[in-house]
């Protein structure tokens, strides 16, 4: 007796897209569809710095949310198989100047409130962790144990080619341009320029472009422009011994911190300020300008070459908290939305698959309604 599948139809192949067609497509009651305009991670997945971490994640149930996904990051790298540059060094970080180290100290404080396994450590034990780092003064520096860096587009491929033989379909250059309503208000179908697609819900996992989709079923979803830049070098031999994130101080008062990754075939990714920085400068001069702070703490970069990236572009929700669930406006439409889409891609997959697949209602994804914005502007 054949049964009936739920067609679904996920907008975007970034790498919060690709989790959720993954899981979904775990379900054998679903037949998945992956419309992607461009080539899969070339959205901010393709800008990400992909830290793994729940440091500068407040409030509290958004700490542990990011947290919740970090615990299950292996498992789910474990079931998407292959070598997806994941590393669990942990992130390193230190100041010099007394207001700088204060607040670190502060934050350390309510991080280990919160259960976060982070602490502050001698300069000596900086040394061991990293032998090639220069620091200077260090007035505090800290260590988190359960950080982690990965690579999203490695992330991706594994997620569409595991969907894909589990029969989902992945449309790639295909966007999608409306969502088409019946007469009740529900999605019957996406358009794309090679005709429409029937569906029973639609996942917009679009990224930026979600509110422009949204808005065609009715749904306002407001967003913050958030430019920013991931320069990175070309291959080095293993410059970090240890751990995954660097965050590396102001060489003085009038630039900012950077923070730095090491990946597997030796590029560096290096960028400014804190992992929400906007930043939109992609010159040579910039690139080259954040690869001299990097070699001031790190001698042993003074051969390499900076190579500028584009801006990247991230999705930004107005109030910077994940946009999550059906909508009253289209009660077809899921919408998956947010920032550190790297760190939560796991747990959005799994939970959003139980919500569209087995109709449960995720009490932990409350805060993150898509109805918080409807009287919003
Ligand atoms: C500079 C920078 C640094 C970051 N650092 C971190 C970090 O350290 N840790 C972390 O966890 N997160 C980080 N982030 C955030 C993280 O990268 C994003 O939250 C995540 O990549 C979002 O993934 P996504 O799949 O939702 O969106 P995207 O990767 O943007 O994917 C959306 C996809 O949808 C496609 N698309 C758009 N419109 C349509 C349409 N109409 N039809 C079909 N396809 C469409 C796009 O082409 C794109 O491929 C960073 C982001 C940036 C830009």
């Amino acid at each position: 007796m054949s049964v009936t599948k739920l067609n679904i139809v996920v907008v975007g192949a970034g790498i919060v897209g690709a989790s959720i067609a993954y899981h979904l497509s775990r379900s054998k009651d679903v037949a998945v569809t992956v419309l992607e305009r461009n080539e899969p991670c070339t959205g901010a997945s393709g800008h990400s710095f992909a830290w793994l971490n729940s440091f500068g994640k407040d409030p509290v149930s958004y700490h542990h949310f990011n947290r919740r996904s970090m615990d299950i990051w292996d498992r789910f790298a474990r079931r998407l198989g292959g070598d997806l540059d994941l590393h669990w060094g942990g992130e390193l970080r230190w100041e010099w100047a007394p207001e700088r180290a204060g607040a670190l100290r502060q934050r350390i404080v309510q991080l280990q409130a919160w259960g976060y396994p982070i602490r502050i450590i001698p300069s000596a034990e900086l040394r061991e962790l990293e032998p090639g780092l220069s620091p200077g003064p260090v007035l505090t520096a800290s260590f988190s144990d359960i950080d982690g860096r990965v690579d999203p587009r490695r992330v991706i491929a594994a997620c569409l080619q595991r969907a894909c033989e589990a029969g989902a379909a992945v449309h790639t250059h295909t966007p999608a341009n409306k969502l088409c309503l019946d007469g009740q208000g529900s999605i019957e179908a996406v358009s794309t320029p090679n005709g429409e697609i029937g569906c029973d819900v639609v996942v917009l996992a679009n990224g930026t472009a979600t509110t422009e989709l949204a808005a065609t079923a009715g749904v306002h979803i407001p967003q913050q422009h958030s430019p920013g830049v991931v320069i990175r070098t070309d291959p080095q031999p293993p410059i970090l011994k240890n751990v995954s994130v660097l965050h590396l101080p102001p060489i003085d008062e009038d630039r900012h911190e950077i923070h730095l990754r090491q990946s597997a075939d030796g590029t560096l990714y290096i960028g400014q300020g804190s992992q929400e920085s906007v930043d939109q400068d992609d010159s040579q001069e910039h690139a080259d300008a954040l690869l001299s702070r990097a070699i001031h703490y790190l001698p042993a970069l003074a051969g390499a070459r900076a190579v500028p990236t584009p801006v990247g572009y991230r999705p930004m929700p107005i109030d910077e908290l994940p946009v999550i669930g059906f909508c009253d406006a289209a009660p077809n439409l899921y919408i998956a939305l947010m920032h550190s889409g790297v760190t939560l891609a796991p747990l959005v997959g799994e939970l959003a698959t139980l919500e569209i697949v087995d109709n449960a209602r995720v009490e932990m994804l409350a805060p993150y309604r898509p109805e918080r914005f409807r009287f919003a502007n």
